[in-house]
């Protein structure tokens, strides 16, 4: 079994409603559109919570500025490389450096510009790299993680038309992945929060409801799985790879 996890920033469930490419990636899967991040419902507390396991009063990251956590806790990353898994880290955004241990994933591209109308280029070389890597290495779990449609949301608000349009050209990215992979693979796509206006913060539905959908052997496709979280994702990860789940871990295992 191999694990691909793909995050699009701040992607609403109700934004997926025709886009054909994600209504069919959800039939083909398990899982919800009202699944739920942590509160606050912010980039990088939801990344933390999604790779640590644990909400954000236990990791204490509550800004996108990174803190060091109060506690010391062991990653998604650090149980699969002791479980001798071959792990790569896909991304354009540096404050998600310290989603893992330094020595515990094999490679970790990052790409940059602060130029935020460029962004969407940055999107497409995430999307390259992880095809790349694909094809030449034999990773057992991948993060690849797109932000354009964060950006989009920010600037043109969340379900405006420019947004919905970011989510579908995501959707065409995060698919010429999918559809080179066979069914050794688990497939699960994902966002950190939606949003509301131009901003997301707040505990509500808005902000914090998610899409999240897992495509594989192991799950029966157009089953909707109540209650489901973005802590759900780390120890069903760590479940579908063989690896401990660490006893401080706040989700269920969904497999
Ligand atoms: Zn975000």
């Amino acid at each position: 079994m191999k694990v691909l996890l793909i995050v699009i920033d701040g992607m609403r469930p109700d934004s997926l409603k025709g886009i054909s490419r994600a209504e069919r990636f959800i039939s083909e899967s398990a899982g919800s559109l009202a699944a739920r991040t942590v509160c606050p419902p912010v980039t990088l507390p939801a990344h933390v919570s999604l790779f640590y396991g644990v909400n954000p009063d236990l990791h204490g990251v509550n800004t996108n500025e990174f803190t060091p956590m109060p506690v010391q806790l062991d990653g998604l990353f650090d149980v699969l490389f002791y479980a001798d898994k071959h792990c790569a880290f896909m991304n354009s955004w540096d404050e998600f450096r310290d989603l893992y241990h330094p020595g515990n994933i094999k490679h970790h591209y990052l790409t940059q510009d602060y130029d935020y109308d460029k962004y969407y280029l940055l999107d497409r070389m995430v999307k390259d790299e992880t095809l790349r890597y694909l094809a030449t290495r034999s990773p057992d779990f991948v993060f690849t993680y797109f932000g354009w449609t964060d950006i989009v949301g920010h600037t043109r608000g969340w379900m405006s038309s420019e947004f919905i349009e970011a989510v579908k050209s995501t959707w065409n990215l995060a698919g010429e992945i999918i559809d080179t992979l066979d069914d050794e693979w688990t497939v699960i796509v994902t966002a950190d929060h939606g949003g509301h206006g131009r901003d997301h913060h707040m505990d509500i539905p808005e902000d914090m409801n998610i899409p999240l959908f897992f495509r594989g052997k192991d799950f029966r496709p157009g089953m909707e799985i109540e209650g489901l979280s973005i802590l759900d994702i780390a120890p069903t990860v760590a479940k579908l790879l063989g690896a401990v789940i660490p006893e401080e871990w706040e989700g269920i295992v969904r497999v």
